[in-house]
């Protein structure tokens, strides 16, 4: 399986600061189940401006893509992430929702788990019920768990428009659940 083919690579003029040092990519993906997709990205070296974009080329449409994590191997799955895309940890009590200011991402299981903890952390430190506290904690502690491979945990990515997708670690194709929904 292919991990991304850049086809695409340039120079051009950045739209927020006007220098002449946007980097722009164009990376293609054979991605198991889900055909050929396209992502653009950009970066300012001058600003820091990025940007990103995900275009599925084929098998338009919303679907629900799930991957049980089972073991070390299963961290290393990718994660790309359409800014209208859903992400569901059920296991963490964990939902990512779609938002005006959410942003295409692309990341591993593992970057995934340090968004939640960031997430988590924050949702403790506001909290102002005991009952809440324990149970962040609790969800904290099967992070851990999660990243030395000692517990399961299932990434779910709805996606109405069907342009965000996983990519298992090679030889582990087959784990990855797709269903087409309607929306
Ligand atoms: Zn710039």
């Amino acid at each position: 399986m292919n991990y991304g083919t850049s086809v695409h690579e340039s120079i051009e003029k950045c739209p927020v600061c006007g220098l002449n040092k946007l980097h722009k990519n164009e990376v293609i993906y054979d991605v198991p189940l889900l055909g050929q997709v396209v992502i653009f990205s950009c970066y300012c070296e001058a600003c820091g401006y990025r940007h990103m974009d995900i275009v599925s080329m084929e098998l338009k449409g919303g679907r629900r893509i799930s991957y049980v994590v089972e073991d070390e191997e299963d961290i290393y799955a990718k994660i790309v992430r359409a800014p209208t895309a859903t992400i569901k940890v059920p296991e963490l009590g964990t939902t990512i929702r779609p938002g005006p200011a959410a942003q295409a991402f692309i990341t591993n299981v593992e970057g995934l788990m340090e968004r939640i903890r960031d997430a988590i952390e924050m949702a403790i430190r506001w909290s102002e019920s005991d009952e809440e506290k324990k149970q962040g904690l609790a969800y904290l502690k099967k992070i851990e768990e999660i990243l030395n491979g000692n517990e399961k945990a299932t990434i779910i990515i709805e996606d109405p428009l069907g342009n965000s997708f996983i990519i298992p670690p090679k030889g582990r194709e087959k784990k990855l659940k797709i269903e087409y929904m309607e929306y």
